[in-house]
Protein backbone atom coordinates (compact mmCIF):
# COMPACT_ATOMS: atom_id res chain seq x y z
CA UNK A 1 0.00 0.00 0.00
CA UNK A 2 1.00 3.31 -0.90
CA UNK A 3 1.66 6.19 1.51
CA UNK A 4 -1.38 7.47 -0.12
CA UNK A 5 -3.11 4.79 0.78
CA UNK A 6 -2.46 4.78 4.31
CA UNK A 7 -3.43 8.47 4.25
CA UNK A 8 -6.75 8.00 2.54
CA UNK A 9 -7.31 5.62 4.86
CA UNK A 10 -6.60 7.15 8.12
CA UNK A 11 -8.51 10.59 6.80
CA UNK A 12 -11.54 8.60 5.27
CA UNK A 13 -12.55 5.06 6.96
CA UNK A 14 -13.55 4.39 10.17
CA UNK A 15 -11.87 1.76 11.75
CA UNK A 16 -13.49 -0.62 15.20
CA UNK A 17 -13.72 2.14 18.07
CA UNK A 18 -11.86 4.29 16.56
CA UNK A 19 -11.47 8.32 16.52
CA UNK A 20 -11.38 9.88 12.92
CA UNK A 21 -9.37 12.89 14.23
CA UNK A 22 -6.77 10.95 15.97
CA UNK A 23 -6.75 7.80 14.84
CA UNK A 24 -4.52 4.94 16.05
CA UNK A 25 -1.79 3.89 13.42
CA UNK A 26 -3.38 1.06 11.26
CA UNK A 27 -1.04 -1.64 9.87
CA UNK A 28 -1.61 -2.39 6.06
CA UNK A 29 -1.71 -6.47 5.67
CA UNK A 30 -1.66 -7.38 2.16
CA UNK A 31 -1.75 -11.52 2.74
CA UNK A 32 -2.34 -13.90 5.36
CA UNK A 33 -1.28 -17.32 5.12
CA UNK A 34 -1.80 -20.22 7.91
CA UNK A 35 -0.98 -18.48 11.53
CA UNK A 36 0.75 -15.70 9.63
CA UNK A 37 -0.32 -11.88 8.71
CA UNK A 38 1.82 -10.49 6.17
CA UNK A 39 2.79 -6.92 6.25
CA UNK A 40 3.17 -4.86 3.11
CA UNK A 41 6.49 -4.28 3.40
CA UNK A 42 6.85 -8.46 3.37
CA UNK A 43 7.53 -8.62 7.15
CA UNK A 44 5.09 -11.78 8.77
CA UNK A 45 3.66 -11.44 11.93
CA UNK A 46 2.82 -14.35 13.98
CA UNK A 47 -1.55 -13.84 14.60
CA UNK A 48 -2.59 -14.37 18.60
CA UNK A 49 -5.99 -12.95 17.80
CA UNK A 50 -7.53 -15.41 14.99
CA UNK A 51 -8.95 -12.03 14.11
CA UNK A 52 -11.36 -11.48 17.18
CA UNK A 53 -12.20 -15.53 17.78
CA UNK A 54 -13.04 -16.11 14.01
CA UNK A 55 -9.95 -17.60 11.86
CA UNK A 56 -9.83 -20.64 13.82
CA UNK A 57 -8.07 -23.01 11.41
CA UNK A 58 -5.49 -19.82 10.11
CA UNK A 59 -5.99 -18.31 7.10
CA UNK A 60 -5.93 -19.16 3.25
CA UNK A 61 -6.98 -22.65 4.07
CA UNK A 62 -7.04 -24.71 0.99
CA UNK A 63 -10.46 -26.36 1.66
CA UNK A 64 -12.23 -23.18 3.26
CA UNK A 65 -10.89 -21.11 -0.32
CA UNK A 66 -12.33 -24.72 -2.09
CA UNK A 67 -15.62 -24.74 -0.86
CA UNK A 68 -16.11 -20.68 -1.35
CA UNK A 69 -14.28 -21.22 -4.73
CA UNK A 70 -17.14 -24.16 -5.80
CA UNK A 71 -19.85 -21.86 -4.53
CA UNK A 72 -18.73 -18.97 -6.52
CA UNK A 73 -19.30 -21.27 -9.77
CA UNK A 74 -22.69 -22.08 -8.70
CA UNK A 75 -23.93 -18.41 -7.29
CA UNK A 76 -22.44 -16.21 -4.63
CA UNK A 77 -26.18 -14.98 -3.52
CA UNK A 78 -29.20 -15.92 -3.98
CA UNK A 79 -32.30 -13.85 -1.54
CA UNK A 80 -33.59 -16.74 0.94
CA UNK A 81 -37.07 -15.32 0.51
CA UNK A 82 -39.33 -17.98 -0.98
CA UNK A 83 -35.71 -19.70 -1.99
CA UNK A 84 -33.90 -22.20 -0.34
CA UNK A 85 -30.41 -23.76 -1.69
CA UNK A 86 -28.12 -26.58 -1.02
CA UNK A 87 -25.42 -24.89 0.78
CA UNK A 88 -28.01 -23.18 3.87
CA UNK A 89 -29.13 -26.55 3.83
CA UNK A 90 -25.93 -28.73 5.10
CA UNK A 91 -24.74 -25.85 6.75
CA UNK A 92 -28.19 -26.10 9.47
CA UNK A 93 -27.88 -29.90 9.11
CA UNK A 94 -25.05 -29.86 10.76
CA UNK A 95 -25.52 -26.88 12.92
CA UNK A 96 -28.39 -28.69 14.21
CA UNK A 97 -26.50 -32.11 14.89
CA UNK A 98 -23.50 -30.79 16.08
CA UNK A 99 -25.36 -28.46 19.30
CA UNK A 100 -27.74 -29.07 22.23
CA UNK A 101 -30.45 -31.97 21.30
CA UNK A 102 -33.41 -29.62 21.58
CA UNK A 103 -32.27 -27.27 19.29
CA UNK A 104 -33.95 -28.03 16.16
CA UNK A 105 -34.76 -24.50 14.27
CA UNK A 106 -32.01 -22.07 12.61
CA UNK A 107 -32.27 -18.64 12.03
CA UNK A 108 -29.16 -17.42 9.62
CA UNK A 109 -28.10 -13.99 10.08
CA UNK A 110 -25.32 -11.94 9.21
CA UNK A 111 -23.17 -11.00 11.97
CA UNK A 112 -23.20 -11.79 15.92
CA UNK A 113 -24.62 -9.16 17.47
CA UNK A 114 -27.66 -9.50 14.97
CA UNK A 115 -27.67 -13.02 16.05
CA UNK A 116 -28.11 -11.47 19.43
CA UNK A 117 -31.07 -9.00 18.13
CA UNK A 118 -32.37 -11.91 16.45
CA UNK A 119 -32.78 -14.25 19.87
CA UNK A 120 -34.17 -11.17 21.90
CA UNK A 121 -36.35 -10.40 19.47
CA UNK A 122 -37.72 -14.71 19.24
CA UNK A 123 -38.14 -14.33 23.16
CA UNK A 124 -40.05 -11.08 22.76
CA UNK A 125 -42.39 -12.57 20.38
CA UNK A 126 -42.31 -15.98 21.83
CA UNK A 127 -43.77 -14.42 25.25
CA UNK A 128 -46.15 -11.81 23.22
CA UNK A 129 -47.58 -15.16 21.72
CA UNK A 130 -48.36 -16.62 24.91
CA UNK A 131 -50.39 -13.76 25.61
CA UNK A 132 -47.55 -12.43 28.07
CA UNK A 133 -46.26 -8.87 28.79
CA UNK A 134 -42.87 -10.05 29.18
CA UNK A 135 -40.51 -7.24 27.35
CA UNK A 136 -37.18 -7.43 29.24
CA UNK A 137 -34.10 -8.98 30.14
CA UNK A 138 -31.98 -10.34 32.99
CA UNK A 139 -28.19 -10.44 32.37
CA UNK A 140 -24.67 -10.18 33.99
CA UNK A 141 -22.74 -7.58 34.83
CA UNK A 142 -19.50 -7.49 32.51
CA UNK A 143 -21.21 -9.08 29.81
CA UNK A 144 -20.81 -8.03 26.03
CA UNK A 145 -23.04 -8.72 23.28
CA UNK A 146 -22.72 -6.62 20.29
CA UNK A 147 -23.00 -2.82 18.88
CA UNK A 148 -26.48 -2.98 17.94
CA UNK A 149 -29.13 -1.50 20.31
CA UNK A 150 -30.73 -4.05 22.04
CA UNK A 151 -27.17 -5.72 22.02
CA UNK A 152 -26.10 -3.18 23.54
CA UNK A 153 -28.81 -2.80 26.31
CA UNK A 154 -27.57 -5.84 27.56
CA UNK A 155 -24.06 -4.97 27.77
CA UNK A 156 -22.29 -4.17 31.12
CA UNK A 157 -24.00 -0.95 32.05
CA UNK A 158 -20.68 0.78 33.10
CA UNK A 159 -17.72 -0.70 31.41
CA UNK A 160 -19.37 -1.09 27.84
CA UNK A 161 -20.21 1.55 25.53
CA UNK A 162 -23.69 1.16 27.24
CA UNK A 163 -23.31 4.49 29.62
CA UNK A 164 -23.00 6.84 26.25
CA UNK A 165 -26.93 5.69 25.22
CA UNK A 166 -28.49 6.03 28.04
CA UNK A 167 -31.86 7.22 27.83
CA UNK A 168 -31.54 5.09 24.10
CA UNK A 169 -31.86 2.24 25.61
CA UNK A 170 -34.14 0.12 27.22
CA UNK A 171 -33.36 -0.68 30.75
CA UNK A 172 -32.72 -4.66 31.68
CA UNK A 173 -31.83 -5.80 34.83
CA UNK A 174 -28.10 -6.52 35.91
CA UNK A 175 -27.09 -9.25 38.45
CA UNK A 176 -23.61 -9.06 39.89
CA UNK A 177 -20.69 -10.37 37.64
CA UNK A 178 -19.47 -14.37 38.39
CA UNK A 179 -17.11 -14.09 41.14
CA UNK A 180 -16.35 -17.96 41.28
CA UNK A 181 -13.65 -18.61 38.63
CA UNK A 182 -13.24 -21.86 36.64
CA UNK A 183 -11.19 -24.33 37.93
CA UNK A 184 -11.29 -23.31 41.70
CA UNK A 185 -13.67 -24.38 44.24
CA UNK A 186 -17.34 -23.40 43.88
CA UNK A 187 -19.02 -20.88 46.35
CA UNK A 188 -22.52 -22.11 46.58
CA UNK A 189 -23.27 -17.98 46.97
CA UNK A 190 -22.64 -16.92 43.85
CA UNK A 191 -25.20 -16.85 41.80
CA UNK A 192 -27.43 -14.85 44.86
CA UNK A 193 -28.02 -11.96 42.89
CA UNK A 194 -28.65 -13.32 40.13
CA UNK A 195 -31.47 -15.41 42.08
CA UNK A 196 -32.95 -12.57 43.92
CA UNK A 197 -33.58 -10.88 40.57
CA UNK A 198 -34.65 -13.83 38.70
CA UNK A 199 -37.30 -14.82 41.62
CA UNK A 200 -38.12 -10.41 42.14
CA UNK A 201 -38.97 -9.56 38.19
CA UNK A 202 -39.58 -13.46 36.47
CA UNK A 203 -42.87 -12.31 35.26
CA UNK A 204 -41.39 -9.67 33.17
CA UNK A 205 -38.86 -11.51 32.03
CA UNK A 206 -38.40 -12.50 28.50
CA UNK A 207 -35.38 -14.33 29.13
CA UNK A 208 -31.71 -14.44 30.62
CA UNK A 209 -29.09 -13.72 28.15
CA UNK A 210 -25.70 -14.42 29.12
CA UNK A 211 -21.96 -15.77 27.58
CA UNK A 212 -21.57 -19.41 29.09
CA UNK A 213 -18.22 -19.21 31.08
CA UNK A 214 -16.60 -16.85 29.04
CA UNK A 215 -17.31 -13.50 29.61
CA UNK A 216 -15.20 -11.56 26.61
CA UNK A 217 -14.81 -8.59 25.73
CA UNK A 218 -16.15 -7.45 29.41
CA UNK A 219 -13.11 -8.71 31.16
CA UNK A 220 -11.77 -11.79 29.43
CA UNK A 221 -13.34 -13.84 32.53
CA UNK A 222 -13.67 -17.49 33.01
CA UNK A 223 -16.06 -17.96 35.42
CA UNK A 224 -17.44 -21.09 37.43
CA UNK A 225 -20.17 -23.40 35.44
CA UNK A 226 -22.25 -24.23 38.73
CA UNK A 227 -23.24 -20.81 38.14
CA UNK A 228 -24.44 -21.70 34.71
CA UNK A 229 -25.90 -24.85 35.84
CA UNK A 230 -27.53 -22.76 38.73
CA UNK A 231 -28.78 -20.05 35.73
CA UNK A 232 -30.22 -23.09 33.91
CA UNK A 233 -32.45 -24.12 37.22
CA UNK A 234 -33.42 -20.91 37.88
CA UNK A 235 -34.87 -20.32 34.50
CA UNK A 236 -36.60 -23.74 34.69
CA UNK A 237 -38.03 -22.59 38.21
CA UNK A 238 -39.23 -19.38 36.92
CA UNK A 239 -40.15 -20.32 33.09
CA UNK A 240 -37.78 -17.78 32.05
CA UNK A 241 -36.17 -18.75 28.80
CA UNK A 242 -32.20 -18.82 28.44
CA UNK A 243 -30.15 -17.20 25.80
CA UNK A 244 -26.68 -18.39 25.68
CA UNK A 245 -24.37 -16.30 23.67
CA UNK A 246 -21.75 -18.11 21.99
CA UNK A 247 -20.37 -15.83 19.24
CA UNK A 248 -16.77 -15.88 20.87
CA UNK A 249 -16.68 -19.10 22.63
CA UNK A 250 -18.73 -21.74 20.06
CA UNK A 251 -16.70 -23.90 17.56
CA UNK A 252 -14.13 -25.19 20.49
CA UNK A 253 -12.33 -22.36 22.10
CA UNK A 254 -12.73 -22.89 25.60
CA UNK A 255 -11.62 -26.89 24.82
CA UNK A 256 -15.43 -28.06 24.58
CA UNK A 257 -17.37 -27.43 21.02
CA UNK A 258 -19.45 -25.06 22.92
CA UNK A 259 -19.23 -23.56 26.68
CA UNK A 260 -22.42 -24.56 27.52
CA UNK A 261 -20.79 -28.29 27.80
CA UNK A 262 -18.73 -27.46 30.51
CA UNK A 263 -21.86 -27.04 32.69
CA UNK A 264 -23.73 -29.85 30.33
CA UNK A 265 -26.42 -27.83 30.25
CA UNK A 266 -28.13 -26.53 26.62
CA UNK A 267 -30.00 -23.11 26.11
CA UNK A 268 -33.35 -22.26 24.77
CA UNK A 269 -32.08 -20.44 22.59
CA UNK A 270 -28.38 -20.59 21.02
CA UNK A 271 -26.38 -17.31 19.05
CA UNK A 272 -23.09 -18.53 16.92
CA UNK A 273 -20.95 -16.41 14.89
CA UNK A 274 -17.16 -15.39 14.48
CA UNK A 275 -15.44 -19.00 13.79
CA UNK A 276 -18.80 -20.06 12.44
CA UNK A 277 -17.43 -19.44 8.45
CA UNK A 278 -13.57 -20.17 10.15
CA UNK A 279 -13.33 -16.60 9.89
CA UNK A 280 -14.00 -16.08 6.10
CA UNK A 281 -17.03 -14.31 5.70
CA UNK A 282 -19.78 -12.91 8.10
CA UNK A 283 -22.22 -15.23 9.09
CA UNK A 284 -24.39 -15.89 12.25
CA UNK A 285 -26.86 -18.06 13.73
CA UNK A 286 -29.65 -18.30 16.24
CA UNK A 287 -30.71 -21.91 17.03
CA UNK A 288 -33.71 -22.42 19.38
CA UNK A 289 -36.15 -25.08 20.25
CA UNK A 290 -39.22 -26.54 18.10
CA UNK A 291 -41.70 -25.64 21.19
CA UNK A 292 -40.09 -21.60 20.74
CA UNK A 293 -39.96 -21.48 17.49
CA UNK A 294 -44.03 -23.20 17.16
CA UNK A 295 -45.33 -21.14 19.76
CA UNK A 296 -43.60 -17.97 17.78
CA UNK A 297 -45.23 -19.03 14.13
CA UNK A 298 -48.55 -19.43 15.93
CA UNK A 299 -49.06 -16.33 17.56
CA UNK A 300 -50.75 -13.27 16.39
CA UNK A 301 -48.06 -12.38 13.94
CA UNK A 302 -47.62 -15.90 12.36
CA UNK A 303 -44.24 -15.94 11.48
CA UNK A 304 -40.76 -14.25 13.24
CA UNK A 305 -40.62 -11.02 12.12
CA UNK A 306 -37.23 -10.55 10.69
CA UNK A 307 -35.54 -11.49 7.42
CA UNK A 308 -32.09 -9.41 6.23
CA UNK A 309 -31.13 -9.35 2.74
CA UNK A 310 -28.29 -11.61 2.50
CA UNK A 311 -30.15 -13.86 5.35
CA UNK A 312 -28.54 -17.44 4.41
CA UNK A 313 -25.67 -15.96 1.90
CA UNK A 314 -24.37 -19.30 -0.19
CA UNK A 315 -21.22 -17.90 -0.08
CA UNK A 316 -20.99 -17.94 3.78
CA UNK A 317 -23.05 -20.98 3.88
CA UNK A 318 -20.81 -22.90 1.53
CA UNK A 319 -17.86 -22.24 3.82
CA UNK A 320 -19.52 -23.00 6.85
CA UNK A 321 -20.11 -25.66 6.23
CA UNK A 322 -16.81 -26.88 5.10
CA UNK A 323 -15.29 -24.73 8.32
CA UNK A 324 -17.68 -27.73 10.20
CA UNK A 325 -16.74 -30.33 8.57
CA UNK A 326 -13.03 -29.97 9.41
CA UNK A 327 -14.36 -29.45 13.43
CA UNK A 328 -15.92 -32.34 12.83
CA UNK A 329 -12.96 -34.35 11.94
CA UNK A 330 -11.86 -33.71 15.14
CA UNK A 331 -8.21 -32.65 15.47
CA UNK A 332 -9.55 -29.50 17.38
CA UNK A 333 -9.37 -30.90 20.55
CA UNK A 334 -6.17 -31.89 20.51
CA UNK A 335 -5.09 -28.49 19.21
CA UNK A 336 -6.95 -27.00 21.86
CA UNK A 337 -5.52 -28.77 24.27
CA UNK A 338 -2.29 -28.44 23.20
CA UNK A 339 -2.47 -25.35 23.46
CA UNK A 340 -4.09 -24.51 26.66
CA UNK A 341 -1.25 -26.78 28.36
CA UNK A 342 1.69 -24.64 26.48
CA UNK A 343 -0.75 -21.45 27.76
CA UNK A 344 -0.79 -22.33 31.37
CA UNK A 345 2.96 -23.04 31.02
CA UNK A 346 4.37 -19.72 30.09
CA UNK A 347 1.46 -17.36 31.36
CA UNK A 348 0.74 -19.01 34.95
CA UNK A 349 3.93 -18.11 35.92
CA UNK A 350 3.88 -14.44 34.97
CA UNK A 351 1.21 -14.06 38.33
CA UNK A 352 4.29 -13.51 40.25
CA UNK A 353 5.35 -10.35 38.04
CA UNK A 354 5.08 -6.92 39.52
CA UNK A 355 3.36 -5.67 36.29
CA UNK A 356 0.66 -8.51 36.71
CA UNK A 357 -2.45 -8.48 38.60
CA UNK A 358 -3.76 -11.53 37.09
CA UNK A 359 -3.03 -14.67 34.49
CA UNK A 360 -5.54 -16.57 33.17
CA UNK A 361 -6.11 -20.06 30.75
CA UNK A 362 -9.20 -21.64 29.56
CA UNK A 363 -8.85 -23.43 26.30
CA UNK A 364 -7.05 -21.86 23.80
CA UNK A 365 -7.43 -18.71 25.72
CA UNK A 366 -4.76 -16.90 27.69
CA UNK A 367 -5.31 -13.94 28.95
CA UNK A 368 -2.64 -11.55 31.41
CA UNK A 369 -4.56 -8.80 33.42
CA UNK A 370 -2.19 -6.30 34.57
CA UNK A 371 -2.06 -3.73 36.83
CA UNK A 372 -2.29 -0.29 34.42
CA UNK A 373 -3.74 -0.15 30.90
CA UNK A 374 -1.52 -0.46 27.85
CA UNK A 375 -0.56 2.25 25.96
CA UNK A 376 -2.04 1.25 22.64
CA UNK A 377 -0.15 2.55 20.06
CA UNK A 378 2.95 2.07 21.54
CA UNK A 379 2.70 -1.92 22.62
CA UNK A 380 1.13 -2.58 19.36
CA UNK A 381 4.18 -0.99 17.66
CA UNK A 382 6.17 -3.33 19.96
CA UNK A 383 4.66 -6.26 19.08
CA UNK A 384 4.49 -5.95 15.22
CA UNK A 385 8.47 -5.06 16.00
CA UNK A 386 8.71 -8.44 17.49
CA UNK A 387 7.12 -9.88 14.46
CA UNK A 388 3.40 -10.46 16.35
CA UNK A 389 -0.07 -9.66 16.23
CA UNK A 390 -1.94 -9.27 19.05
CA UNK A 391 -4.26 -6.79 19.92
CA UNK A 392 -4.34 -6.05 23.54
CA UNK A 393 -7.80 -3.45 25.16
CA UNK A 394 -7.43 -1.54 28.35
CA UNK A 395 -5.55 -3.90 31.00
CA UNK A 396 -5.79 -7.14 29.21
CA UNK A 397 -3.37 -8.61 27.10
CA UNK A 398 -4.29 -11.74 25.66
CA UNK A 399 -3.97 -14.62 23.14
CA UNK A 400 -6.44 -17.00 20.94
CA UNK A 401 -4.45 -18.31 18.65
CA UNK A 402 -5.55 -20.21 15.54
CA UNK A 403 -5.57 -23.68 16.49
CA UNK A 404 -3.31 -24.50 14.11
CA UNK A 405 -0.62 -22.71 15.51
CA UNK A 406 2.73 -24.45 16.41
CA UNK A 407 4.31 -24.87 19.62
CA UNK A 408 7.36 -22.10 18.65
CA UNK A 409 4.69 -19.43 16.97
CA UNK A 410 3.02 -19.67 20.76
CA UNK A 411 5.92 -19.65 22.30
CA UNK A 412 7.38 -16.51 20.35
CA UNK A 413 3.69 -14.76 21.25
CA UNK A 414 4.24 -15.61 24.98
CA UNK A 415 7.81 -14.83 25.35
CA UNK A 416 6.63 -11.44 23.68
CA UNK A 417 4.33 -10.98 26.15
CA UNK A 418 6.60 -11.32 28.93
CA UNK A 419 9.05 -9.53 27.45
CA UNK A 420 6.51 -6.54 26.62
CA UNK A 421 5.99 -6.61 30.92
CA UNK A 422 9.61 -5.27 30.87
CA UNK A 423 9.01 -2.41 29.87
CA UNK A 424 7.08 0.34 31.69
CA UNK A 425 6.17 2.70 28.34
CA UNK A 426 4.25 0.47 26.66
CA UNK A 427 1.93 1.07 29.62
CA UNK A 428 -0.24 4.14 30.60
CA UNK A 429 1.41 5.83 33.85
CA UNK A 430 -1.57 5.73 35.65
N1 LIG B 1 -21.49 -11.55 21.40
C1 LIG B 1 -20.25 -11.81 21.82
C2 LIG B 1 -20.05 -12.68 23.02
C3 LIG B 1 -19.15 -11.27 21.13
O1 LIG B 1 -17.91 -11.52 21.57
C4 LIG B 1 -19.38 -10.47 20.00
C5 LIG B 1 -18.25 -9.85 19.20
N2 LIG B 1 -17.16 -9.44 19.88
C6 LIG B 1 -20.70 -10.22 19.59
C7 LIG B 1 -21.72 -10.79 20.31
C8 LIG B 1 -21.01 -9.36 18.40
O2 LIG B 1 -20.61 -9.98 17.22
P1 LIG B 1 -20.31 -9.11 15.90
O3 LIG B 1 -19.12 -8.27 16.23
O4 LIG B 1 -20.09 -10.13 14.85
O5 LIG B 1 -21.54 -8.28 15.66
Amino acid sequence: MTPSDLTFDRNHIWHPYTSMTDPLPCYPIVSAQGTQLQLDDGRKLIDGMSSWWAAIHGYNHPRLNQAMHAQIEQMSHVMFGGITHPAAVSLCRKLIAMTAEKLECVFLADSGSVAVEVSMKMALQYWQARGEKRQQFLTLRRGYHGDTFAAMSVCDPTNSMHSLYQGYLPSHHFAAAPQCRFGEEWDENDADDFERLIAEHHLSLAAVILEPVVQGAGGMRFYHPHYLQRVRELCDRYDVLLIADEIATGFGRTGKLFACEHAGIAPDILCVGKALTGGTMTLSATLTTRAVADTISNGAAGCFMHGPTFMGNPLACAVATESLTILEEGNWQQQVSAIEQQLRAALLPLRAHAAVADARVLGAIGVIECHRAVNMAAIQHYFVENGVWIRPFGKLIYLMPPYIITPRELQQLTDTIRDALEHPRLFQSS
